[in-house]
């Protein structure tokens, strides 16, 4: 794409395109108010603008690249847009209603290089790193399919960067479209409303410790000793739990008043449930003195993922040792696994190959 793609610049940048073609200040906070506020997906429809200056704009840049290739809608309401890059690269994105808030997870790799043995993005690997207006222009389609296009959200969105890709391994993109959608002006989902889940890249869980308006941190662990998280999650092996913990350890200081972070174990029939595990990984946190929740998440299984999920009575089971070492867990429902859409799930997958639910 050798057009500037409009809904990865923040306000100033928007600005100064403008200036460069000699239009005033406020042509830029127009047009970033267009795309981010009305949520336009192109610029013919900012009826505001004078009509040269659109075609101008349109020499130069383009305000969206992201087609829409299919979307599924489950039965409990949950919907995922399977979306293709301009150079053809899958990106998928999900929408999850909920009473309160709704929630949209965005991708921040197309593909995975991460190998994680349990997920199902794994096996496409990595085809590229998402840039930032492809991850803003993912929450701006989730939202216009929800809500139409230019309607005000009835209530306000929460973001998880949960979804295809190891967002700390595309970190300035990540941190560039948060900036955007942060603006008041535009989306206004400030960083407070988004938690970002990583496999553990110790540097970069040190770096977000140090930026002021982060947003919240959530890490994956799936086991509780380095023999087995190598199995699952070979880069294990680059950041050992001793090391990953560690960084927790420093991350939480950056925790504000009442703020926790959270660990996802996803929970696999046989293989990490079980009673002594539960032990294990709460003497795991509670040695690091660790102010965090753990998320229990069965299994989503899919074919050829060699696992199933941990019946209901063992992840009970696990909860229950948790807490009673004073480790806070939570069960964590999945939404729209009829659909491919729940965690682990995203692999570009077309309706026809879906499966019945196992459980
Ligand atoms: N790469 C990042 C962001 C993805 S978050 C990370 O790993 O944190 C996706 C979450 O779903 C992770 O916690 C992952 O461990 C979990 N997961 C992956 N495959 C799953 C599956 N098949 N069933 C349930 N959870 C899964």
């Amino acid at each position: 794409m050798n057009k500037v793609h409009l809904s990865g610049l923040l306000p100033a940048e928007v600005t100064s395109l403008l200036q460069e073609l000699g239009e005033p200040a406020y042509r830029g906070r127009q047009v970033f108010a267009a795309l981010h506020k009305r949520r336009l997906t192109s610029l013919a429809e900012a009826t505001d603008l004078p009509k040269d200056l659109r075609a101008r704009i349109d020499e130069r840049a383009t305000a969206s690249t992201l087609t829409l290739e299919s979307r599924y809608v489950s039965e409990d309401g949950t919907r995922r847009y399977l979306l293709k890059t301009h150079d053809g690269f899958p990106v998928e994105t999900v929408f999850i209603p909920e009473e309160r808030r709704d929630t949209i997870c965005f991708s921040s790799q197309s593909g995975c290089p991460l190998q994680c043995s349990f997920c199902l993005t794994a096996q496409l690997g990595l085809l590229r790193n998402l840039t930032p207006g492809e991850i803003v222009e993912q929450v701006i389609v989730a939202l216009n399919d929800a809500y139409g296009i230019g309607s005000e959200t009835p209530h306000g969105t929460n973001l998880v960067g949960m979804g295809a890709g190891e967002p700390f391994l595309a970190f300035d993109s990540v941190m560039k479209a948060l900036r955007i959608m942060a603006e008041p002006t535009g989306l206004h989902i400030v960083p407070g409303r988004v938690t970002i889940s990583t496999a553990g890249i110790v540097p970069r869980i040190r770096e977000l410790a140090t930026i002021p308006d982060r947003p919240h941190l959530a890490i994956s662990l799936a086991a509780p000793t380095d023999e087995l998280r190598d199995q699952l999650m070979p880069i294990n092996k680059k950041w050992p739990l001793q090391e990953l913990l560690a960084a927790c350890k420093e991350f939480e200081k950056s925790l504000k008043p009442g703020e926790t972070f959270t660990f996802e174990y996803v929970m696999l029939d046989g293989v990490n449930d079980s009673e002594d595990q539960a032990r294990q990984l709460a003497n795991l946190l509670n040695r690091h003195e660790l102010r965090a929740k753990v998320n229990l998440i069965p299994h989503n299984s899919a074919a050829p993922l060699p696992y199933l999920p941990s019946p209901p009575e063992r992840v009970e089971r696990f909860q229950g040792i948790l807490e009673s070492k004073g480790v806070r867990a939570l069960v964590r429902r999945s939404r729209g696994r009829d659909i491919y859409a729940a965690c682990g799930q995203l692999a570009a997958r077309g309706a026809e190959k879906i499966a019945p639910a196992l459980n």
